[in-house]
């Protein structure tokens, strides 16, 4: 807690703003544009320049049934996210994704987002794994519209023009603290300018929290370094839920000792998986769909083959992805990027030899809980679906939850821009903007300044570097791709003593000028009550369903377990409940896509 005179240490500038986003990936950006378009006062609050965000490394593409390269439809596309979910998403939010889905990609392409293209010069669109023809039943379908391998990248740069083009004021390198909450209420965000250790104080009418995933909780993820979940270190702080954070994707192929990740959609291209015996073995684990199986399902396959004594190299443990066989020119075309990643991080020239890969963190499917307009929900007991007025949440951060145990490749970027369009769309509907800011509760900034003060003047025995690797390493051994109840038991008590160590933190540095050592130590802040959660998250779920392998409980039990976990976080202590999945659609144009037994 602050000592009474605290904000008098610290240099306060108020700001008055319809809308506040924070964050400037795809989803932030997306929902900034949507706001300022319809004139709304917008703020974008970003801790890194917002071409700089993690969006940036998307690579495969954005998923849309625009039929451009062979015959698609939305009920496709919906069924096979559903079935991609292991039926925990919620249809009706699906639904809307997948028939807004080539609405929001041609608005892309109209903001300026260089596609590829067909010769007949429509948007080139390559296939991603899990998404078929005929509800399942296959041919794949090519439904992944890409800018090269390089969408995100191309993506970010065209939202950052549009949200300029409408006045949108951004406020780089900005770091956000904590939300400003009342009776409930979302009132506003307290963030730290890093150039000059100023603190700012924005009130607005509505938070839109699009702050990313917390991939970095993990020792090797595909992530980049600024995925520290802000945005749901907040919300726990606020008193508010998480939700089915017990589902973290593996992707399959990050390259081996680095981490970084080859797009999916260097196996849409005709790339394969090889084991020491130099056998495609994901055509024994998914006859049908083989190397575009399902991320979960691919992953899990790849670190079966490791287990049993068949994975490659000196330690046999890693796989080998093939694009040796592809024409060189489809390569250059098509995968650039790929080929660059592979000769610096692997030493490996694509077009001559196999590329070393592991499974990787790469996602998380759970978040902060929201309906499908981007509204926070409450998940509280009676009403589940009660917003919480003033607060939403877009992108990775959010769980809408469209991607429910298991996201399809592709299915991300889609979602940022759908739920983003959502967001600004509804933040359009519900702000009046002829009402006149309230006065902001007393103390409205004690929180966020009382752990600035907190972390700043640190002397303790634990640098922020020692505690985050041992968080990182505990994920990754305890609550990895194959969970038991042993290591999720073992997980939980080394976790809930990691966090302990919070009180321990030594800080080196004083300053709030460009101190990386405070940054990282209030980003570490956020990660591991999102840690714990997690390894409680899965520790309680007694099945096996999509990301989460649990080797105890090796079926999915729809009976006792379809139903989304709601996860609260006070001073170390977790509390579970769960919530109802959606078992109904949006409209009448499809029924609830009843569950079966997941094959590929
Ligand atoms: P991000 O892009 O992570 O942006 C987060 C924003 O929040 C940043 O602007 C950051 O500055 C800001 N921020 C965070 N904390 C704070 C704070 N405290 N204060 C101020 N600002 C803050 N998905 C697909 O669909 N297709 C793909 O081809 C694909 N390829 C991928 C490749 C890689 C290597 C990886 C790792 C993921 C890929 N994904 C892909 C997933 C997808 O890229 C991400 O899920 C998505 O980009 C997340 O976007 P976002 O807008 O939610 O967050």
């Amino acid at each position: 807690m602050p000592n009474s005179n605290t904000s008098a240490a610290y240099k306060i500038i108020d700001h008055d703003y319809d809308v506040v986003v924070v964050g400037a990936g795809g989803a932030g950006l997306r929902a900034t544009m949507g706001a300022a378009e319809q004139g709304l006062k917008t703020a974008n609050i970003t801790k890194v320049f917002p071409t700089r965000s993690h969006t940036v490394a998307a690579q495969g593409g954005i998923a849309a049934s625009l039929g451009n390269m062979g015959p698609d439809h939305w009920t496709w596309h919906m069924y096979d996210t559903v079935k991609g979910s292991d039926w925990l998403g919620d249809q009706d939010a699906i639904e809307y994704m997948v028939r807004e889905a080539p609405a929001a990609v041609y608005e892309l392409e109209h903001a300026g987002v260089p596609f590829s293209r067909t010769s007949e010069g429509k948007i080139y669109q390559r296939p991603f794994g899990g998404m078929m023809q005929n509800m399942g039943e296959g041919p794949p379908a090519q439904r992944t519209c890409a800018a090269a391998d390089r969408t995100g990248h191309a993506m970010l740069h065209a939202l950052y023009q549009q949200s300029l083009k409408y006045d949108a004021d951004f406020f780089i390198e900005y770091f956000a603290l904590d939300l400003i909450m009342e009776g409930g209420e979302c009132r506003g965000v307290i963030a730290l300018c890093m150039d000059d250790g100023s603190v700012h104080r924005f009130r607005s009418q509505a938070v839109v929290l699009a702050t990313g995933g917390y991939g970095r909780t993990y020792f090797s993820a595909t992530s980049a370094h600024t995925c520290t979940g802000d945005g749901g270190g907040m919300v726990l702080r606020a008193g508010l839920p998480m939700q089915d954070m017990e589902f973290v994707q593996f992707h399959p192929t990050g390259i081996y000792g680095a981490g970084v990740l080859i797009t999916e959609g260097a196996r849409g291209e005709g790339g394969y998986l090889t084991n020491s015996e130099g056998e495609r073995f994901m055509e024994r684990y998914a006859p049908s769909a083989k190397d575009l199986a399902s991320r979960d399902v691919v992953s899990r396959s790849m670190a079966m083959e490791i287990r049993e004594g068949r994975g490659v190299g000196k330690d046999k443990d890693h796989i080998f992805l093939h694009l040796d066989h592809l024409d060189p020119k489809v390569l250059a075309e098509r995968l650039p990027g790929i080929s660059e990643t592979g000769k610096i991080f692997a030493g490996v020239d694509l077009t001559r030899q196999p590329l070393p890969v592991v499974p990787t963190v790469h996602y998380n499917m759970g978040g902060i809980p929201t309906n499908y307009h981007g509204e926070v929900v409450t998940l509280k007991d009676g009403d589940p679906d009660a917003v919480v007025p003033g607060l939403f949440a877009v992108g990775e951060a959010a769980c809408v939850s469209v991607h429910g145990a298991n996201r399809l490749g592709s299915n991300s970027l889609i979602d940022l821009v759908v739920f983003g369009r959502a967001a600004g769309h509804r933040l359009g509907e519900v702000i009046d903007r002829a009402a006149k800011h309230r006065p902001l509760p007393k103390g409205s900034e004690e929180m966020a300044l009382g752990r600035l003060d907190r972390y700043r003047h640190a002397k303790g025995g634990s640098p922020t570097a020692e505690v985050r690797l041992a968080m990182q390493k505990t994920m990754q051994a305890d609550c990895a791709v194959f969970r038991t109840e042993k290591t999720l038991a073992e997980g939980m008590a080394r976790i809930d003593q990691i966090y302990q160590r919070l009180d321990d933190i030594d800080v080196t540095d004083r300053s709030l000028i460009w101190n990386t050592d405070l940054i990282e130590t209030l980003e570490l802040d956020n990660m591991l009550p999102q840690a714990v959660v997690t390894m409680h998250s899965a520790a309680n779920r007694k099945e096996s369903r999509g990301a989460h392998m649990h080797e105890d409980y090796p079926d999915r039990d729809d009976k006792n377990w379809m139903k989304h976990t709601a996860a609260w976080f006070d001073k170390g202590k977790v509390s579970i409940d769960y919530r109802p999945v959606h078992d109904y659609t949006l409209t009448d144009d499809i029924a609830y896509i009843k569950p079966k037994a997941r094959v590929y």
